[in-house]
């Protein structure tokens, strides 16, 4: 090639999304600095087809940026000169098919450097037309600076981002061009004013691509596959974890948050996560309200993949862990044991959503209140099949699923169950003053019931008790006085001796001595003496 040096610094633009093309404005950004310290000018570096107009998109991520309106924002974003290479083959883009020309291109006008965001296209492009150009590639920088010799320096981060390696090219290296693929983050791009510069097209005449590829079509990921790039909470587990099985704790709290399960490279490899899972530079990037990095040390590599996330919860037992960095909240603790009390913690708070949820429906008696849909996010999260959530509390399959369709308000027994199912005290996820009121509730039925003769507790000092056994005495051939008997909860009654008449609704049992039934307590329920002597049971009570 010819080395005809300039100090102008090339920026190749990606246009296939709109993230890609906010990566390639950052690098803009970058260039526009170097510039300044080379006295060159930042050129702006597009590939596309003449014809290229408005690509249908999928999703607002899928759409491709038009080249016009790319141009502009290159010059309003610090771009002194856009140049445009034209060939109807540059669309779709292929790696293979661009270093060619934009290796022609560099040689004939000899940049002091190219730089390309690093994306997996960017990678393959900057390994591909460097080599082409015989020229040297610094690849993954967090940020680059020309020395005082005019010389480029690359700050690449190497043993987990835990060593900056400064990288510059070897003297003498066939020429004086240098390629560079920087973090996609290394610079914040921002409006420099009005468009200055000049955009000037240029065809390609043939293109010299190796012409043994044959792209036979493309799509984007299912939708499936893109939740996690598009999740609101994404919970991360590294290497830190240990094991699959620790790492099964980040997904457990996942599911009860409703987020999105990440990994880090190491649990990948590990096979504890599908790589679908990754996150950084060679996996996805994403974008949560909410990101709890768990046992993760803050490799370059991976935080490539966090920098558009909101508010960042970073959980290491190491203090000096470099993702502390990049922390809103950090907290130094062992992730083994951090882990349990913030998912109790979560599912306590879940609950308690669940339970207001569900208040709401019972005084509005509406559907679509948000209780189902929450529930199934909650049963599918821990990857429990309505069958499984369906024996974990209790109740059949089909009753699950019109819950979930919000198509019947639950029974707050059921709440007791999913919270059973979930080994949460259901005591837990009340209000305070809503668990005042139940203990003065509960106070009151127990007193009311020792104080009815046909009563006997077994629980003593039982009253704050959640579960409270009684002995219960009924007259022959007498209805039992009822007192309070229609109460959240569940009730077991075991019948000793005598025969029991139990009434439950519409319906009405008969109960011999050693026949038991068990049923939800807020259905009105009747207990009758049959028989011409004593009546006498055992009654369970589980109250929340
Ligand atoms: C070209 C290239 C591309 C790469 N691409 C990616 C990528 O896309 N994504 C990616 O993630 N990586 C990528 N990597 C790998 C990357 O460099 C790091 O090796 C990796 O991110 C480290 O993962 P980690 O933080 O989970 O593990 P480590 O670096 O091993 O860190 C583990 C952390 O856990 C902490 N810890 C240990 N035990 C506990 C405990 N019990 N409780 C709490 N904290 C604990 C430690 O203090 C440490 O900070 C890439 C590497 C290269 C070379």
């Amino acid at each position: 090639m010819s080395a005809a040096a300039t100090n102008d610094i090339w920026i190749f633009i990606d246009l296939r999304s709109r993230r890609f093309f906010d990566y390639s404005l950052n690098a803009v950004c970058k260039a526009r600095q170097l510039a300044m310290s080379t006295a060159g000018k930042a050129v702006a570096c597009l590939l596309t087809a003449p014809a290229a107009g408005a690509v249908p998109a999928r999703s607002e991520d899928d759409a491709c940026v038009l080249p016009a309106a790319a141009e502009t924002e290159c010059l309003t974003h610090g771009a002194d000169q856009v140049l445009v290479l034209e060939n109807s083959g540059f669309d779709p883009p292929r790696a293979d098919i661009y270093a060619p020309a934009l290796a022609g291109a560099i040689a004939e006008a000899g940049p002091r450097l190219v730089l390309f965001a690093l994306t997996d296209f960017g990678r393959e492009l900057a390994a591909r037309a460097s080599r082409l150009c015989r020229a040297g590639l610094i690849a993954d920088c967090k940020d680059l600076r020309v020395d005082p010799r005019g010389g480029v320096v690359g700050l690449c981060p190497a043993w987990s981002g835990s060593v900056s390696a400064e990288i510059s090219y070897a003297p003498g290296w066939g020429t004086s061009t240098g390629f560079a693929t920087v973090q996609p983050h290394c610079c914040r791009a921002v409006p420099v004013g009005a468009p200055r510069g000049e955009v000037i097209r240029r065809p390609v005449a043939e293109l010299a691509g190796p012409g043994r590829l044959r792209l036979l079509g493309s799509r984007s990921a299912p939708e499936s596959q893109r939740r996690l790039e598009t999740a609101e909470i994404v919970v991360v587990g590294g290497a830190g974890l240990g094991s699959a099985r620790a790492f099964g704790k980040v997904r457990e709290l996942a599911s009860v948050l409703g987020a999105e399960v990440g990994a880090t490279r190491p649990p990948v490899i590990d096979h504890w996560v599908d790589e679908q899972r990754l996150i950084g530079q060679t996996g996805k990037s994403v974008a949560p309200r909410l990101l709890i990095s768990v046992a993760t040390s803050g490799a370059a590599q991976y935080t490539a993949g966090i920098m558009e996330a909101g508010t960042i919860v970073v959980v290491n037992r190491d203090p000096g862990a470099p993702m502390f960095e990049f922390a809103d909240i950090g907290i130094v603790a062992d992730a083994n044991e951090f882990l349990p009390k913030l998912i109790e913690r979560a599912q306590r708070s879940v609950m308690r959503r669940l339970a207001d949820l569900l208040c709401e429906t019972g005084a509005r008696g509406t559907r679509g209140n948000g209780f189902g849909a929450r529930l199934r996010k909650l049963r599918e999260g821990r990857g429990w099949s309505l069958e499984a959530l369906a024996e974990a509390t209790g109740q059949p399959p089909e009753f699950i699923a019109q819950v979930e369709a919000e198509e019947i308000s639950p029974p707050v027994s059921f709440l007791l169950g999913l919270a059973g199912a979930l080994g949460v005290d259901p005591g837990t996820f009340l209000r305070r003053e809503e668990q005042a009121s139940i203990r003065d509730r509960r106070l009151e039925s127990y007193v009311r019931r020792t104080q009815n003769y046909s009563y006997q507790t077994l629980t003593e000092g039982g009253a704050h008790d959640h579960l409270r056994a009684f002995l219960v005495t009924i007259e022959p051939h007498q209805t039992h006085k009822p007192v309070a008997y229609k109460h959240e909860g569940e009730e077991f009654v075991y019948v000793i001796s005598g025969e029991l008449e139990l009434t439950l609704g519409s319906k009405a049992l008969v109960l011999k001595p050693g026949e038991h039934s068990h049923f939800n307590s807020y259905i009105p329920h009747k207990l009758k003496s049959l028989s011409s002597e004593h009546t006498r049971c055992l009654v369970v009570l589980y109250t929340a």
